[in-house]
């Protein structure tokens, strides 16, 4: 292909290169840019643009990709405590008897939110927040009036507990708080169970060992959660399906037809609110009903507010005693905007996608998702580098700036939903940064093909957290690789497309650690760099690892994926679900034991044979077993191969060899497959959108992730025969898979 020998850049000059160009200063300067105004998803165009101009200048080809969405922005809200005022004496001042005209004469507001979080001098990103109030994406318009409930999270399983106790809860209005599940789905249990409004809250608690209670000052005085800080969020119901609600499975291009959303967002409105203003609220619930300590350890665990004299009681609230709940938003079709840069490697139908989204739900987002922009553009301000020296890739890299991650991974599902065919034929991995940094742990999950990289690579970096010198990355982290769930943009990649996908950042949550204001205004530039990360050494640090990451899948001959790990992976998760089977209540998710995470039904009636079912599965250990052998061999034919075409050599020699060549692409195609053969085109039950049958997001669950979701859905429904069914699928997607690979 017309390469000039002279200019061959070995790999270790091409490692250099990416390890010594990503600058700290550089990185902050991106994270300033990013954060200094609103830059919601469908309004920042100018970011989106200013982006695509910077990955030109270096030399990185680049356009913006359109789609027109279905979205909602912010019009109004109120959120207060009415009470009907027991005396009949006149009220002292006329503000007593401001409230709205929901009842009759004799209801006073007993509290009234603000709504707002506080603004802080020091932090100047706080002053322009005032346009966009606080809400959540995807929210119903509504103005409700009634009593209300404390529902602990809100997940499936403490309503659960609510209906055990006897809780009266249709027609209430909800207060959770926030933590364990993703957020959406608190409302939509909430909805389902009749209830007409949600309130969600940060409870301090959940901070662990930093809080005001144990001494430690807020921010930005200190590490402290500010007590008006207020996560907003979407509230879509993520486990039906990601993207433009109303075009499951296909692009939102202009002029598409549209599906009504009903079932993919909430009907019953809902607001989010910081602590500060739910302490009113939750102290309003004093004496009403039975106490959190009442029901469970699941109730009363991180329940952080009893030090402001919050009792956790449950409620109802009584009739007399009710919260008005209004939220007015505004839907339309608007267009989105992908960044989407790209340097042609040779080989046509081997392509690497990197990833990360643009918008943030406030003016900041210093860490979520700016951070990771800041990220990928040093890589790819290192990339371009090499390019100026003459390197080109072995395969295609793909790079991406999404727009609409936030209200449901909007950019990135749109566009895979576009490109399916080209993403399925030739799309080897995505790897995703959404929190580039907000802490000094590095924290990834991961397609089991890809843990060994992940290891390799983080060993390359140096830890700019060193308690010997000379520790890199993979040495300061524990190594643990999470399960893929959902909650950013490598879900398209992993759940529809099948491609095996790879999501990191400096986003642990060590003990100790400054607390991270999570889709709050104080997620700002001010607080990364005094609290997140000063002087941005971890930018600096992710950068290098997400560069290290890019070249080994783009430049190694033989492709960078591990297919034993995945046949060992399988094991484990068998294994997970026959304890399942012995006891009901052992749950696949990492987080189980904090929330609760039960089964997910409280279902008496038992479908099919169990024991049928129990030895129907033990064939599964077997065709995993066998596609172990198969991948160990594949694995050591690669390493050999690998060894032959040494990556020193310029990798288009290896065209002069030829038969080493093809022997390499034969190979690299059985490994871009593997991930393919898990795929069920007809889907998971009721999600026919999520169509990988190892990993999805917990149906109750949202970010954590489930394995075999088909079959432990199933479990949990004490539904034998369906269970059967997702055995003989899962079967023979491990039988395609090993075939594959032969
Ligand atoms: N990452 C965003 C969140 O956690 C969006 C998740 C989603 O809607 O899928 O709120
Ligand atoms: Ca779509
Ligand atoms: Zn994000
Ligand atoms: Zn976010």
């Amino acid at each position: 292909p017309g390469h000039d020998e002279k200019k061959h850049i070995p790999f270790a000059e091409l490692q250099r290169i990416l390890l010594d160009t990503p600058s700290a200063f550089k990185a902050s300067e991106w994270s300033k840019y990013y954060t200094a105004g609103p830059h919601l998803a469908g309004k920042n165009l100018s970011q989106a643009e200013w982006t695509r101009d910077r990955w030109n200048e270096w030399g990185i080809n680049s356009d913006i990709v359109a789609y027109d969405t279905y979205i909602n922005y912010p019009v109004g809200h109120r959120l207060a405590v009415l009470e009907r005022s027991k005396s009949k004496s006149k009220p002292k001042s006329e503000s007593e008897f401001e409230s709205e005209p929901v009842g009759a004469e004799t209801w006073r507001v007993a509290y009234e939110a603000t709504l707002e979080e506080d603004i802080i001098d020091e932090d100047p990103t706080t002053r322009l927040q005032d346009s966009i109030p606080t809400f959540h994406g995807y929210s119903a318009s509504g103005n409700v009036t009634d009593s209300f409930v404390y529902v602990n999270y809100g997940t499936y399983w403490d309503f659960e507990d609510l209906i055990r106790a006897n809780i009266s809860l249709q027609g209430k209005i909800a207060i959770a708080r926030y933590g364990g599940i993703f957020r959406g789905l608190k409302v939509k249990r909430a909805q389902e169970l009749g209830m007409i409004g949600c309130v969600l809250y940060s409870d301090p608690g959940d901070d662990g060992e930093v809080t005001e209670e144990k001494g430690l000052a807020a921010y930005p005085d200190g590490p402290a959660r500010n007590p008006s800080s207020v996560q907003r969020g979407s509230v879509q119901f993520l486990s039906v399906a990601p993207g433009d609600p109303t075009t499951p499975g296909y692009p939102s291009k202009p002029g598409v037809p549209r599906e009504p959303v009903d079932g993919a967002i909430p009907s019953i409105p809902s607001l989010p609110i910081s602590y500060a203003e739910a302490l009113p609220i939750l102290k309003a619930l004093n004496g009403h009903g039975p106490q959190a300590k009442e029901l469970n350890q699941y109730w009363t665990r991180n329940a952080g507010l009893g030090y402001k004299g919050v009792k956790y009681n449950i409620g109802p609230s009584p009739d007399s005693l009710v919260l008005n709940l209004v939220n007015e938003q505004e839907y339309t079709i608007t267009p989105m905007w992908d960044v989407i840069g790209i340097i042609n490697g040779t080989i046509p139908d081997e392509v690497i996608v990197v990833g990360n989204h643009r918008d943030a739900w406030i003016a900041g987002g210093a860490g979520d998702p700016n951070s990771g922009s800041a990220v990928l553009n040093e890589v790819i301000r290192s990339f371009g580098k090499a390019l100026e020296q003459g390197w080109k890739p072995l395969r295609t890299i793909v790079f991406a700036s999404w727009d609409g991650e936030e209200y449901g991974l909007i950019g990135s599902t749109e566009w895979v939903e576009e490109y399916l065919p080209w993403i399925s034929a030739a799309n080897v991995a995505y790897i995703n940064v959404d929190v580039g940094v907000r802490s000094p742990t590095f924290s990834a999950a991961a397609a089991p093909l890809l843990h060994n990289l992940l290891y390799e690579v983080t060993a390359l970096v140096q830890s700019p957290n060193q308690t010997i010198s000379g520790q890199t990355v993979r040495d300061v982290w524990d190594g643990y690789i999470r399960t893929m769930g959902s909650g950013s943009d490598f879900t398209a990649f992993q759940d529809f497309a099948g491609v095996p996908s790879l999501d990191m950042g400096f986003g642990g949550e060590p003990a100790g650690a400054p607390v991270y204001h999570y889709h709050s205004n104080y997620d700002s530039y001010y607080w990364m760099s005094e609290f997140g990360d000063p002087g941005f050494v971890y930018h600096r640090t992710m950068a290098q690892i997400l560069g290290l990451t890019v070249a080994k899948m783009s430049d190694a001959p033989v492709v960078a994926l591990n297919a034993t790990d995945y046949a060992v992976a399988l094991k484990g998760y068998v294994e997970k679900v026959e304890e399942k089977i012995s006891s009901s209540e052992v749950e696949l998710s990492d987080d189980a034991a904090i929330f609760g995470f039960r089964a997910r039904t409280a279902a008496t009636e038992t479908k099919g044979d169990p024991k049928a079912f129990e030895s129907s599965f033990a064939r599964l250990q077997q065709s995993i077993s066998e596609m172990k052998a198969v991948a160990v061999q594949l694995d050591a034919k690669a390493a050999k191969l690998a060894e032959e075409a040494s990556e020193d050599i310029p990798w288009w020699k290896l065209f002069k060899k030829l038969k080493l060549f093809h022997h390499i692409r034969f190979i690299n195609t059985k490994y871009k497959n593997i991930e393919r053969a898990f795929l069920y085109q007809d889907g998971l039950d009721g999600r026919p959108w999520f169509k990988h049958v190892v990993f999805a997001p917990g149906i109750w669950t949202g970010y954590a992730g489930a394995v075999f979701p088909g079959l432990v859905e199933s479990i949990d429904n004490k539904d034998f025969v369906n269970a059967i069914r997702w055995v003989d699928i899962i079967d023979s997607c491990i039988k395609t898979a090993t075939k594959t690979m032969k």
